[in-house]
């Protein structure tokens, strides 16, 4: 079974670099982060070295994209970028005219470093904007004004045809006008690509705590399911694809590097608390910048691995398969799991076929305008627990 499965996914992957910096804490966020900029040049070196220790895990493999993600990899200087991608052409054959994303917050963009960025190999910009509401940015505590948004997409749009903003709907006091409007702002500067998230209360971050304490309003389901089916139709109005439950591109502009992740593809996460995935084993950098230093400098590489079972690749199939428009396909599911997993399936769906939350489609499993929302949940419903 392993060896069917890991074949099946042969076929190039990406390269994801965390680079776990940022100005300032936003209140919602449990990412890895460290909000001193100290050990900036030992990071970047060990995060360089890792990439030259792992260079032998994509033997025989193409690099379709590559991924800056963070933290904020938009506080580094664009040559200091420019080396970490000279890093990976060193070590790894990439495809021509690869997908190359630099994750950035408005605060970093000046017209300057926008220029000087769109003539490096960065060709797609994902912005986090979040809200172009300076209200929702103080409750966020966004490191940018909403001035900020607006002046440097209307700079980023001129250089970059590749963009992607994020929005954030679900908070409080948000009202549908103001999301609406958010909404509206986005579209005004004709980028083809929006990533949309509900708000959502981590354990430990500041929102929790704010929360407990009153000072905020907890946050309300209906509300962002309210909001979350404007921007479907906002989104279809304006011939935007809702690929996947968070993200919407025009024809030709989906993102390569998450949607590789979705079809299961491999990828090289590097960097502290990066995430990485070979077709059968999952694993997870340390979470520490000075251990997952001090460990790489060693030539030791700091993770954390798990083989993933049929069931819980199964799991994770049914999972990303439900957010997208790609959906669960049940002749996967009969090949590759069996006849067990396809009945069990089948079964567990029934009910939410039956309200409408999912539907079968050329032989694959969707949800419904109507579950979009709801996918999470449903997907556990279809979880496998016991059988393996
Ligand atoms: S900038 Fe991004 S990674 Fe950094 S704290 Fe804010 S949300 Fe988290």
């Amino acid at each position: 079974m392993e060896n069917k499965l890991s074949s099946s996914f042969n076929s190039g992957g990406g390269i994801y670099i965390h680079i776990p910096f940022c100005k300032q804490a936003c209140h919602y966020c449990d990412f890895h982060f460290s909000t001193s900029m100290g050990k900036k040049e030992e990071m970047l070196l060990a995060i360089q070295k890792e990439l030259e220790l792992r260079k032998l895990e994509f033997e025989g493999e193409i690099v379709e994209t590559i991924y800056f993600g963070g933290g904020t990899p938009s506080v580094l200087r664009t040559n200091e970028i420019q080396s970490l991608i000279n890093t990976v052409y060193k070590n790894f054959n990439v495809v021509n005219n690869p997908e190359i994303t630099l994750e950035a917050n408005p605060d970093d963009l000046s017209e300057e470093n926008i220029i000087t960025l769109s003539k490096s190999p960065i060709n797609r910009l994902s912005i986090g904007v979040q809200s172009f509401f300076e209200e929702d940015l103080k409750l966020m505590n966004r490191a940018h004004s909403a001035a900020e948004a607006d002046e440097t997409l209307k700079i980023a749009t001129q250089y970059f045809n590749n963009i992607s903003i994020d929005l954030i709907y679900g908070m409080p006091n948000m009202t549908n006008e103001r999301w609406v409007a958010n909404i509206d702002k986005a579209l005004s500067f004709k980028i083809p690509h929006i990533s949309s998230y509900a708000l959502t209360v981590e354990p430990k971050t500041a929102l929790a705590s704010f929360i407990k304490k009153g000072l905020i309003k907890p946050l309300d389901d209906a509300l962002a399911q309210e909001h979350f089916d404007i921007l479907l139709q906002k989104m279809k109005a304006n011939s935007f694809v809702a690929y996947e439950t968070s993200n919407f591109g025009k024809e030709g502009f989906f993102s390569k590097n998450n949607t590789a992740y979705w079809l299961g593809k491999k990828y090289i996460g590097v960097g502290p608390s990066a995430h990485s995935y070979d077709g059968i084993r999952r694993g997870w950098n340390v979470n520490n910048n000075p251990k997952y230093i001090k460990a790489i400098l060693s030539n030791e590489l700091p993770m954390e691995t798990e083989t993933l079972s049929k069931t819980d690749v199964y799991n994770e199939y049914v999972m990303t398969g439900l957010r997208t428009i790609w959906g669960v396909s049940l002749e996967r599911i009969e090949d590759e799991f069996g006849i067990r997993f396809y009945d069990y399936l089948l079964q567990q769906a029934k009910n939410h076929i039956e309200s409408e939350l999912l539907k079968v489609e050329n032989k694959t499993l969707l949800t419904t305008k109507k579950g979009k929302f709801l996918a999470d949940g449903i997907a556990s419903d279809l979880f496998m627990i016991n059988l393996s």
